[in-house]
């Protein structure tokens, strides 16, 4: 388990920073997004700290696949019909936290590629 002292995501995991958890395994945490951008907006992470999409290895590879079974699981436990995954990857991609995760949204209709 790498943990980056300076990162927000990291003091969630060790509960230094509190949270609103939605789901925990061995392997990874979500919580709720602290300024959510739909009526459900969880932040799925890897207890590990990696940096970005970019740093995952590809030994680490299923951590991805779980990333998407978690965001499947949580949709159906929190009765999302449709919902959006994304990753924002680094700077230029939208990045402001840079320990990687995967954004959930649902609760309202999505329109286009990013409203
Ligand atoms: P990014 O822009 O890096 O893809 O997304 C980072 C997300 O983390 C943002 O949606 C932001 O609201 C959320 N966030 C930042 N700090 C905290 C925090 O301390 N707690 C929680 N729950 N979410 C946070
Ligand atoms: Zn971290």
């Amino acid at each position: 388990m790498t943990i980056d002292t300076d990162c927000i995501f990291c003091k969630i995991v060790a509960g230094e920073l509190p949270s609103d958890r939605v789901y925990e395994d061995d392997e990874i945490l979500a919580f709720k997004d602290i300024s959510p951008q739909a009526p459900f907006h969880s932040v799925i992470i890897p207890k590990s700290h990696i940096a970005t999409l970019n740093d995952i290895r590809d030994d680490q590879a299923q951590l991805l696949g779980q990333f998407f079974v978690v965001a499947r699981d949580l949709a159906a436990e929190h009765d999302l019909p449709g919902y959006r995954v994304v990753i924002n990857t680094n700077s230029e991609g939208g990045q402001v936290v840079f320990h990687v995760h995967m954004h959930l949204l649902g609760g309202r209709q999505m329109r286009g590629t990013l409203g």
